[in-house]
């Protein structure tokens, strides 16, 4: 007997990532509601399934949905800051004092119009490291259909470098932190039906006390969650680090026990082999930025440690970051240049393969925030959370291997359709939950308020006339 499904997709070429990693020529995929039923050759689900919506995959790749490891929904002031600013001079001077006059307003706008841009380029699922106004955040993700985590950005210390932020920008005191925090992971874990994990979200940067960053993983593990922050992001923050307490920053975690497998580390550009050790030890998960590393100059390809981490079984994400930093947040790109940097700073072209990125963007980055049992791979019972991508386009055309091509030769344009949990988002490149002339026509009569209200001029190189 044929059973009816919801979607049945067909005739596509699957990059399954299942346990062999097959390539299915020929393949379809049938949903029911928000999970995946069947996975097979398309002649083989035919005869058992019938699609409410048939979806005609012939000239499309199917593969999981991509992990944007580190993206920030409330970095808005994409080209308000200069491209030649280190880290700790971007932070204090540009990124924080646009921050601190971000609106709520200007957060649920602009994260809508930040998820369309990732929807488009096949990200599904995203991790925000830390938002402003929570509920305006959760709203918009409900809407959209993404699934992310989430959190309030909290930290209880002067910025880094001791007084980097404007005047309280978001530093309470420890109890105001870890109550914040335990608040929002109660109330909001689990939001959007699931689709939405709240994780203890600080700062991290020299901006968070020991007791914050233990009481945050208390917090995490009492309530089977993840801390989050930034760590190991530039030569002055391990600096300070020294300075402060005597050890790097890694290894100051580790002593103090702050590291584990509920720990989430952005960026972690500047480490020594040992402190890869303490990350294997203790399972701590890693999220790695080329697109921001490569622009805030952090010496991602100098003291980047991603290749030993990954030989030694850390897990590690692959991101963007916010468009403050990266300014764009196509998946594709951030895997080209991880699938490219490594090569070439070790002169070697045997450093990484393309493979392992589509992991580290797919199962490493699912993995990471404890959703791989039900995501990252094409499979019967996993969550339909998926992308078709359109390889009838020239830079597919001829594609003698379809990893090459997705890693080496595609951008985000090529993505067609795009499926959250059975719900498509996005179809014939048509954006199904978001109405972007809505997005657009607030974002650019919010655009000069922001920069108004922080007192900066956009700057040109180039006469403007
Ligand atoms: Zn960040």
């Amino acid at each position: 007997m044929v059973e009816t499904v919801d979607i049945l997709i067909e005739s596509g070429s699957l990059l399954t990532m299942d346990g062999e990693r097959r390539i299915l020529t020929d393949g379809a995929i049938a949903i029911r509601a928000d999970r995946i039923v069947a996975v097979g050759k398309t002649k083989d689900i035919r005869a058992e399934y019938r699609g409410r919506k048939t979806i005609d995959a012939s000239s499309r790749l199917v593969m999981p949905g991509l992990v944007n490891g580190h993206a920030h929904l409330i970095e808005i002031a994409r080209g308000l800051i200069p491209d030649n600013v280190h880290t700790s001079d971007w932070l204090k001077y540009w990124c924080y004092p646009y921050l601190a006059v971000t609106t709520e307003e200007e957060e649920y706008w602009y994260s809508k119009c930040i998820m369309a841009e990732m929807i488009r380029s096949g990200t599904t699922c995203f991790v925000e490291p830390g938002c402003k106004f929570l509920p305006s955040t959760l709203k918009s993700i409900e809407e959209t259909g993404m699934r992310a985590t989430t959190g309030s950005w909290v930290w209880d210390q002067g910025g880094p470098d001791g007084q980097k932020c404007p005047d309280n920008f978001l530093k309470m005191n420890l109890e105001e932190c870890l109550e914040k925090t335990e608040h929002n992971i109660k109330t909001y874990n689990g939001a959007a039906d699931g689709r939405v994990k709240v994780f203890a979200t600080i700062e991290g940067v020299g901006t968070c006390s020991d007791d914050l960053m233990l009481g945050a993983k208390e917090l995490a593990d009492k309530h089977g969650t993840f801390t989050l922050m930034h760590k190991a992001s530039s030569r002055e923050e391990v600096a300070r680090e020294i300075q402060v307490t005597g050890h790097r920053p890694v290894e100051h975690m580790y002593e103090i026990g702050a590291l584990g497998p509920n720990v989430y580390l952005n960026h972690m550009t500047a480490v020594e082999l040992d402190e890869v050790d303490m990350l294997a030890e203790t399972d701590t998960k890693v999220c790695e930025n080329p697109p921001a590393a490569l622009k805030l100059a952090k010496g991602t390809t100098r003291t980047g440690k991603f290749l030993e981490m990954m030989a030694k079984n850390v897990t590690v994400a692959l991101g963007c970051d916010g468009v403050n930093s990266a300014d764009h947040k196509d998946m594709f790109r951030s895997m080209f240049l991880a699938a490219t940097l490594p090569k070439d700073a070790n002169f070697d072209p045997q450093a990484i393969t393309a493979e392992t990125v589509i992991e580290m963007a797919t199962l490493n980055g699912y993995r990471a925030i404890g959703w791989d049992r039900e995501l990252g791979t094409l499979e019967a019972g996993k969550k339909a959370d998926l992308i078709l991508i359109d390889i009838d386009r020239p830079e597919w055309v001829p594609s003698y291997n379809l990893v090459y091509s997705l890693v080496y030769s595609a951008s985000g344009d090529s993505v067609d359709t795009v499926i959250v949990e059975g719900q498509i988002l996005m179809e014939g490149r048509e954006l199904k939950t978001i109405d972007l002339d809505e997005v657009f026509a607030h974002c650019r009569e919010l655009a000069p308020k922001l920069a108004e209200r922080a007192n900066v001029k956009p700057e040109s190189r180039w006469p403007v006339v």
